[in-house]
């Protein structure tokens, strides 16, 4: 089948998946995420560390992933040598943050001008390499750690470039209060990128859990891009998406493992995970409408998510015209009882999310060309 098209992760927090349960948003980043993070700022951690997480997303059967790195340049060109040489199809952006970074090595007031041009040197050397297989995304990291003018200039950016531009909106209420706090003069959260010049459509965005009605339909009117990212949303007890709604209201989804907020690099995982939670909706706050079944979420999880990045007619599906990138899954691996596999596909793509096994992704390609994968033989 198609490979699958992760629209929201974070390169290096992949060694603290699985941990962290319960901790709030701003309390986990502040004992999780940042100090993981700044370990980055040494090239050599980076060189180490990147291939290995490019292997277990590509051993996941990812084979599209839009990702943040973190803020140093050096480790970001160690990420995306990594990716070139994984094979992966990989959109990657450093971070950028000049309130509350966890550098205290640089001045804040140096941060902006800096942070601008390191993320345009990195757009220089990467954006589009290797024909449009790797590309940049400018990466403001969200509200809470960014000025209006860093919003601003990283937009300004992104648009003269024709790089993607990714950041997190929406995503737990002490967020959501704390960006009205930081920006009284918006009138809630999405008009905050929307007066940066954020919202469009080469712009995604990771969440969008509690949006108000004018939200939603500013999102639309822009044709801005959504990463749902249900199982990291479970995880850290953000919320739930009210997501036949959002779909309904006309918004492009793609989903997102958003490692390590999400414990694990799997989109089957994810599926999993966003199915159950809406039906918990359904059941909880009476949300109405069709229940997505798996083929929707498989659909969710390649086209929708190819959609999401603009690349829907490269890859996402397999059709004549498109570039291979493509997975082998193991029917065995998934069936309820020995003997001859179930070859019913809709059966078989249901049990490929609903008994989802480690060892089920047998081999993985970008543009016919197979990647290498963690752990495998
Ligand atoms: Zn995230």
């Amino acid at each position: 089948m198609p490979g699958m098209v992760d629209t929201h992760a974070h390169l290096p927090q992949l060694p603290n998946a699985g941990i962290g349960f319960g901790l709030d948003l701003l309390t986990w980043l502040d004992r999780l995420t940042f100090p993981t993070e700044r370990s980055w700022s040494s090239v050599a951690v980076a060189r180490r560390l990147a291939p290995g997480i490019f292997e277990a997303f590509a051993a996941a059967g990812t084979t599209t992933v839009l990702a943040y790195g973190v803020i140093y340049e050096a480790a970001m060109d160690a990420a995306f040598e990594a990716a070139e040489a994984n094979g992966i199809r990989a959109i990657l952006g450093k971070v950028m943050m000049d309130r509350g970074t966890y550098d205290p090595t640089i001045e804040p007031a140096a941060i902006l001008d800096r942070s601008l041009r390191e993320s345009a040197d990195l757009i220089g050397r990467w954006h589009g390499a290797d024909a449009g297989r790797l590309g940049y995304a400018v990466t403001p990291r969200f509200a809470v750690s960014c000025s209006a003018e860093m919003l601003r200039e990283s937009a300004a950016l992104a648009n003269a470039t024709g790089a993607w531009w990714q950041t997190h909106v929406s995503e737990d209420p002490f967020e959501i209060a704390e960006v009205r706090r930081l920006f009284p003069e918006a009138l809630d959260y999405v008009d905050v990128y929307d007066r940066a010049g954020g919202l469009g459509a080469r712009t995604v965005l990771a969440h969008a859990i509690h949006l108000s009605d004018r939200e939603v339909a500013r999102l639309v009117e822009t044709g801005t891009r959504i990463a749902h990212c249900p199982a990291s949303n479970l995880f850290i007890g953000a919320g739930v998406m009210p997501l036949t709604r959002w779909l309904a209201a006309g918004l492009t989804v793609g989903l997102g493992s958003d490692i390590s907020g999400g414990p694990d690099a799997s989109i089957f995982s994810v599926m999993r995970l966003g199915a159950y939670a809406q039906m918990a909706r359904r059941s909880l706050v009476g949300d109405e409408g069709p229940i997505l079944e798996p083929l929707d979420w498989l659909r969710l999880g390649t086209l929708e998510g190819a959609r999401a990045l603009g690349l829907e007619d490269v890859i996402g599906s397999l059709e004549v015209g498109k570039e291979a990138d493509l997975i082998a899954l193991d029917p065995a691996s998934v069936a309820a009882m020995p003997g001859p596999a179930d070859d019913d596909p809709t059966d078989l793509v249901s049990r490929f999310i609903f008994r989802a096994h480690p060892d089920m992704v047998r081999a993985a390609w970008v543009r016919g060309r197979r990647l290498a994968r963690a752990g495998r033989r």
